[in-house]
């Protein structure tokens, strides 16, 4: 009788074990057919290989994100998905979701999260959309836009800034990313006009030849203010031949814009 009663014992726990581990191995999300559950080892490295940081990513976009008041759902997302900790020095890695601007070298910053989220919302653009930036710094506005279909073209003025950006845009598959070497102010006529225009440097005046390269109806969003001080975001409409309309998007603090290429 004893007998008996271990044996059932035994095979209930073999059963019991049995469902324990396919239960851990179907967690991950990442297997996608049976084949994986018959090798337990090969889900450890697809799970040591995952993204390591979009739980702080995910933070960030619900607390600095939606929690300041960012509405789009399509700025939501692709802040989302787009790797921020690429575009950051390694020193900064640990401090990539932070909703803060972080130095990239030069005396240059990589934006705020949050001021890239808004200005991505305000310039209104979609998918398919031609969109001129001036300031490409470290690329990382460039991708938030080209993650969401937009065909960008970026300025830098400073050489090494310009190459890296490329180089990591590239690395990264954003090959929606136009980036060239140059003094923004003029903008890019020959590819022009935009459907929006996006300025990550505070100049102390809107310049002229950005508001000519607008479409009509397309948005410029850009600081204007004096070097070092505060500065005011706006949000500038082309309404027709000559016409604008200027909304104020409130205090900002960017870096300076430049006319000549500072030495490194
Ligand atoms: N959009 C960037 C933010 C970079 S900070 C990012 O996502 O990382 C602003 C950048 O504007 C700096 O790299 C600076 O060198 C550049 N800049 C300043 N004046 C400029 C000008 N006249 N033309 C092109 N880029 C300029």
């Amino acid at each position: 009788m004893w007998k008996k009663v271990t044996i059932l014992i035994s095979f209930l726990l073999i059963m019991i074990n049995g469902c324990i581990v396919v239960d851990n191995v179907m967690a991950p999300a990442t297997i996608e057919n049976d084949e994986s559950l018959e090798e337990p080892s090969t889900v450890t490295v697809i799970e040591a290989t995952e993204d390591p940081y979009s739980e702080a990513r995910q933070r960030l976009v619900s607390e600095g994100i939606i929690g300041w008041g960012i509405k789009n759902p399509e700025v939501i997302d692709v802040i989302g998905r787009t790797p921020r900790h690429e575009f950051v020095p390694l020193e900064y890695l640990d401090r990539a979701y932070s909703n803060n601007p972080l130095p990239i070298g030069y005396g240059q910053t990589i934006s705020q999260p949050y001021i890239v989220a808004l200005m991505t919302q305000e310039l209104g653009v979609e998918a398919g959309d031609r969109v001129l930036e001036i300031g490409t710094g470290s690329g990382y506005q460039a991708a938030v836009l080209a993650e969401m279909g937009v065909e960008v073209y970026t300025m830098e003025i400073i050489g090494p800034l310009a190459e890296a950006a490329a180089e990591r845009l590239d690395k990264l598959g954003d090959d929606n990313v136009h980036v060239r070497h140059d003094d923004g102010y003029f903008g890019w006529p020959e590819k022009g006009p935009f459907d929006g225009v996006i300025v990550t440097a505070a100049p102390d005046h809107v310049p002229q030849p950005l508001l000519d390269q607008l479409k009509t109806g397309a948005v410029l969003v850009i600081p204007v203010g004096p070097v070092g001080g505060y500065q005011e975001l706006w949000r500038i409409t082309r309404l027709d031949e000559g016409q604008h309309k200027a909304e104020s998007l409130g205090g900002v603090r960017f870096v300076p814009f430049t006319r000549t290429e500072v030495e490194p």
